[in-house]
């Protein structure tokens, strides 16, 4: 189960490990996803696929430690279901994030159609056709298929300058992106609520026109892990390759 396609380089103390399974199993069928949810292990199982591929923890911490919280009765049912159908999880997040380009933004970017206003030179800033607040959250819950997301800033607010960070990458990466490359809207995952959230409602307090955009975790990188099947598909011909959205953890009520 060694992956040679990509000409990957290895990556030294990397999280992505096998959480589950062993080296030697022979892979019948791969499930693409964001995080290896039960429903997600549950319905690899009906498709006859015994390896997850997963951007994100199968256990709830960044290590996958499952001892983090003794005794955890969620980690060991969990781990149970993996052994008991011998489903190997293994986690593909700082790979997928070194391929060039990143197969995380480049799906994501594929998604959203943004593909052709992206430039390789310009990391995390693309600048797209003029648009207000209300009409590229109405464009990114559209290609995204996310039914609510979270904005702070005028919905009437001019959009050009679009800085996308999918994913969960911290106040400091979030905020230093912000300074540094000045978007009219800043797209992310993940916020932590008192870090760049607070940010963002203190600029527009000061009558800044700064716009944040919270998509959900899954939502924002979800097209990644979609696209990665079309990457991989032609490098394991013999093997067939699934993507199932994991979707969010949260109900809106
Ligand atoms: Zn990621």
């Amino acid at each position: 189960m060694v992956l040679k396609a990509g000409n990957l380089k290895p990556i030294p103390n990397t999280v992505d490990t096998l959480k589950s399974g062993s080296p030697e199993m022979v892979v019948n069928g791969i499930v693409t996803t964001m995080f290896a949810t039960t429903a997600v292990i549950e319905q690899a199982v009906k498709l006859g696929a015994n390896f997850i591929i997963a951007h994100e923890p199968t256990f709830f911490n960044h290590v996958d430690n499952k001892e983090m919280v003794p005794n955890n009765p969620v980690v060991k049912q969990k781990a149970e279901l993996l052994a008991r159908h011998n489903i190997a999880v293994w986690r593909c997040h700082d790979y997928i994030h070194s391929i060039k380009p990143d197969v995380v933004g480049y799906g994501f970017l594929k998604k959203t159609n943004w593909l052709q206003y992206y430039k390789p030179t310009d990391k995390y800033t693309i600048t797209l056709p003029d648009a207000t607040l209300q009409q590229m959250v109405q464009h990114l819950k559209q290609t995204l298929n996310i039914p609510h997301l979270r904005v702070v800033g005028d919905l009437n607010q001019q959009c050009r300058r679009v800085t996308l960070i999918p994913g969960a990458a911290g106040g400091l990466m979030q905020m230093t992106a912000a300074v540094a490359d000045q978007p009219d809207v800043l797209v992310v995952g993940e916020v932590s609520e008192w870090e760049t959230a607070e940010y963002f409602r203190d600029g527009n307090l000061q009558g800044r026109k700064m716009a944040l955009i919270v998509l959900g975790h899954s939502y924002s990188e979800e097209p990644g892990m979609e696209y990665f099947v079309e990457w991989l598909q032609p490098k394991l011909p013999g093997i067939k390759i699934t993507h199932i959205a994991s979707g969010e953890p949260f109900k809106w009520v």
